[in-house]
């Protein structure tokens, strides 16, 4: 399937940062046409015939995540724009961010209106510094065109928009932690229900996207449920950003079809895998996914029910290509440092399990490891997930999971040799 330009149209074009530029190139055309021309209730229903789905990694319907939050209620309503993306692998967010930000902010307008808000928070990782400072300029063009703030584009409807920059915590993005954050408290993810369509930021329903999601409203109001539908696959609506890394030849941010196959991705417009090698596996939807193998990876399709069957996710979109010279045990050691380092310590089983995978698994890649190690680190991948408040611990116990069943040898010859199957066969030491 050939690349498409919905959301990534202006990537790489300086000028679509400046609203005028924008507005003189289809800017703001949406958000007019939904303000002026459609009701709240339209917009709703149009973005759930569309079948547009989650892209920060759940996935939910975004149509019906809207329809979740209360209509007659005398609270204010919140929209919370998930920014945060600090997944290994994933940076799609701040393509949009850095160079289509008013695409964002019409989004944001769209999704206020469908669901009666009239304040937004734009939650940014901290360490994202010159996509908070493209996106500040963005805000503030915005508020003195008349876009934003007392008149929406001139219209009878108010919204004001403001950013929140994190300081640095993986959880914060996860949707409740964000909430927390907000609120300037501990990036703590809070006990569901109730579920922040109820009870969100300041106590009042909210509703929170992710910025890929709402970028696409404008396409979708320009062109219509259908059209979105009909670009995608079965329940899997549209285009969607995939960002790219690991052992391939062009690296980056491509935006394709949902249901496009993995290995076009990996082959045709990644360009293959690095100095000729062989694929050995792929992580399909950022570290929190269960990695497939090589063979599993050949018949899979970029969207969240493939995958899903294959026991794994498209989460973030966040494609990692390991090629036949990536060490699968250091691999995991590296993914399970980092879920160690972020979990927020309130459950046991993740701060206590997440802790002892690391522990093990440093045993292990430093020669010290038993096979024994290798029966509690299957243990620990079974009764890890499901346990929590939130799904970091699970995120922690994919990857543990799958890692260790489809790539056990390597597991077993590390302990037992004190050193790297892949780097042995590198160095020619063994036969293969
Ligand atoms: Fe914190 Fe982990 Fe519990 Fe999530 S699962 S709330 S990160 S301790």
């Amino acid at each position: 399937m050939p690349i498409v330009k919905n959301i990534s149209e202006f990537f790489g074009n300086e000028n679509a940062r400046s609203l005028k530029w924008r507005l003189e190139h289809g800017g703001y055309e949406s958000a007019r046409k939904a303000l002026r021309e459609m009701k709240p209730d339209e917009v709703t229903e149009t973005v759930i015939n569309s079948n547009l789905r989650g892209l920060g990694g759940a996935g939910f319907p975004t149509g019906r995540k809207w329809s979740f939050v209360p209509k007659g209620t005398d609270k204010p309503k919140y929209l919370a724009v998930n920014c945060d993306e600090a997944e290994p692998g994933t940076f799609k967010d701040k393509y949009i961010v850095e160079w289509d930000p008013h695409r964002l902010l019409e989004g944001i307008i769209i999704c206020s209106y469908a669901v009666g808000i009239h304040t937004a928070y734009i939650y940014i990782r901290g360490e994202y510094v010159r996509p908070f400072e493209r996106l500040e300029q963005a805000v503030k063009e915005a508020y003195a065109g008349g876009i934003i703030g007392e008149k929406v584009l001139g219209e009878d409807y108010k919204l004001d928009v403001f950013i929140h920059r994190g300081a640095g915590a993986y959880i914060c993005g996860e949707e409740t932690g964000l909430l927390e954050s907000l609120e300037g408290k501990k990036g703590w993810p809070r006990l569901k229900p109730p579920f922040p369509a109820l009870v969100g930021a300041f106590g009042c329903p909210t509703v929170i996207n992710n910025v890929e999601t709402l970028s696409h409203l404008p396409g979708i109001i320009k062109n219509g449920a259908q059209w979105f539908s009909d670009l995608g696959c079965e329940r899997n609506g549209g285009s969607r950003l995939f960002a790219l890394s690991g052992c391939v030849n062009k690296p980056g941010v491509y935006e394709l079809p949902m249901g496009t196959p993995m290995k076009e991705l990996i082959y045709e417009h990644g360009g293959g895998i690095l100095e000729g090698r062989k694929l050995k596996a792929v992580v399909p939807g950022g570290t929190s996914s269960a990695v497939l193998t090589a063979e599993e990876a050949e018949m899979a399709t970029l969207d969240f029910d493939c995958l899903a069957k294959l026991k794994s996710m498209a989460g973030s979109g966040a494609v990692i290509v390991l090629d036949e010279d990536v060490c699968m045990v250091k691999a995991l050691h590296n993914i399970e440092h980092f879920f160690s380092h972020e979990s927020c310590g309130q459950c046991t089983p993740c701060r206590e399990g997440t802790a002892w995978v690391f522990r093990i698994l440093t045993r292990i890649v430093e020669g010290g490891g038993t096979m024994a190690d290798i029966a509690t680190l299957k243990n620990l991948g079974q009764n890890m997930g499901g346990t929590s408040i939130c799904a970091l611990c699970e995120g922690a116990a994919m990857p543990l999971r799958s890692f260790v069943s489809k790539f056990e040898d390597e597991f077993e010859y590390y302990v037992k040799h004190k050193r790297s199957l892949v780097e042995d066969r590198k160095r020619n030491a063994v036969a293969v």
